[in-house]
C-alpha cells in the first residue's frame, strides 16, 4: 500500500515536472518570436528611406505651407496630407524605396497607391490619373508609379497629387493640442520629410 502510493506521488510529481518542461519549450519559443519580430521592426528602421518629393520637378512653390493638418477640412475635418499641384499628366514618384500594398479605386482619394518605405511607413498617393499600367511589387525611390490626376474629390479642381505619409509604429510626442491632434502620432508632416 505504502509502495503503491510512493509510486502515485513520484508519478504525480514526474507530471508536474513535464508540463513545467512543457511550458518552458513554449516560453522559450514565444521568446524567440518576440525576438525576430523585434529584430524585424528594427530592421525596418535601419532600412535607409532615399526620400524623395512625389511628384516629378516639385518644390516648395507647388504647395502651400500650411497645407498639412489645415481646417476646417470637409469630412476628415483636417488635412493629413500635402496637396502638391502639378499639370495633370506629371509623373508621380515613389517618395522612397517601397513595396506597393496596394493599388486601386478609392471614393474620395480616386485612383490611389498605398505603398510600404523603410521606418514601418506607409506611402498613400491619391487623385491619379487613370493609368492603365501597374505598378510593379517593389519599387525604388524617384521610379514613376503614376501621374497627376483629378480622380476622386480631386474631380473639378485644380490637378494635383495627395500625398500622405503614416508611420505604423505610433510617435505618440509628436501629439498635440490641435484638432485631432493625437493622430499626428501616425500622420507625419509631409513637407519635413520632403526636406524643407
Ligand atoms: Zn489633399
Amino acid at each position: 500500500m505504502a509502495k503503491l502510493s510512493m509510486a502515485a506521488v513520484f508519478e504525480s510529481r514526474l507530471a508536474v515536472m513535464v508540463k513545467a518542461s512543457a511550458t518552458l519549450v513554449k516560453m522559450k519559443r514565444t521568446k524567440k518570436l518576440l525576438i525576430v519580430i523585434c529584430l524585424l521592426l528594427i530592421a525596418g528602421f535601419l532600412i535607409p528611406e532615399r526620400r524623395a518629393i512625389p511628384v516629378l520637378g516639385a518644390s516648395s512653390a507647388d504647395w502651400n505651407k500650411d497645407t498639412f493638418w489645415y481646417e476646417p477640412w470637409g469630412s476628415s475635418g483636417v488635412h493629413k496630407g500635402v496637396d502638391v499641384f502639378a499639370a495633370e499628366g506629371t509623373p508621380v514618384v515613389a517618395s522612397s524605396d517601397m513595396i506597393i500594398l496596394f493599388q486601386g479605386s478609392l471614393k474620395k482619394g480616386g485612383n490611389v497607391v498605398v505603398g510600404l518605405g523603410a521606418k514601418w511607413r506607409l506611402h498613400y498617393f491619391a487623385h491619379l490619373k487613370e493609368n492603365s499600367e501597374s505598378a510593379p511589387l517593389w519599387v525604388k525611390s524617384g521610379e514613376k508609379i503614376g501621374e497627376v490626376g483629378v480622380t476622386g474629390n480631386a474631380k473639378g479642381k485644380p490637378a494635383h497629387l495627395h500625398y500622405s505619409l503614416v508611420s505604423l509604429v505610433p510617435l505618440p510626442w509628436l501629439m498635440d493640442a490641435s484638432t485631432q491632434g493625437y493622430k499626428k502620432a501616425f500622420y507625419l508632416n509631409p513637407i519635413e520629410y520632403f526636406g524643407y
